[in-house]
């Protein structure tokens, strides 16, 4: 997680939980959600110097892509 990618600052904070985020009409991690109507979670982590911006694939949705017909390995 630390240092920042960008900025090199070690100021770097993560969520302590998975959250989901369905908004904008689509899912931030198709079809990897734990069910049929629930989307998949992740956690954000964020530099406080810089503001650059990542997500974590819950180890749930990881999981899961190994066996998914709509995500391939690049
Ligand atoms: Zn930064």
């Amino acid at each position: 997680m630390k240092p920042c990618l960008v900025c090199k600052s070690e100021n770097v904070y993560q969520y302590k939980k998975p959250v989901e985020f369905g908004g904008f009409g689509g899912e931030l991690l198709p079809e990897l959600g734990p069910g049929m109507f629930s989307v998949a979670s992740f956690i954000p982590v964020i530099c406080s110097d810089c503001g650059h911006i990542r997500f974590f694939a819950s180890k749930e949705a990881r999981d899961k892509l190994a066996d998914s017909d709509s995500w391939k390995l690049v």
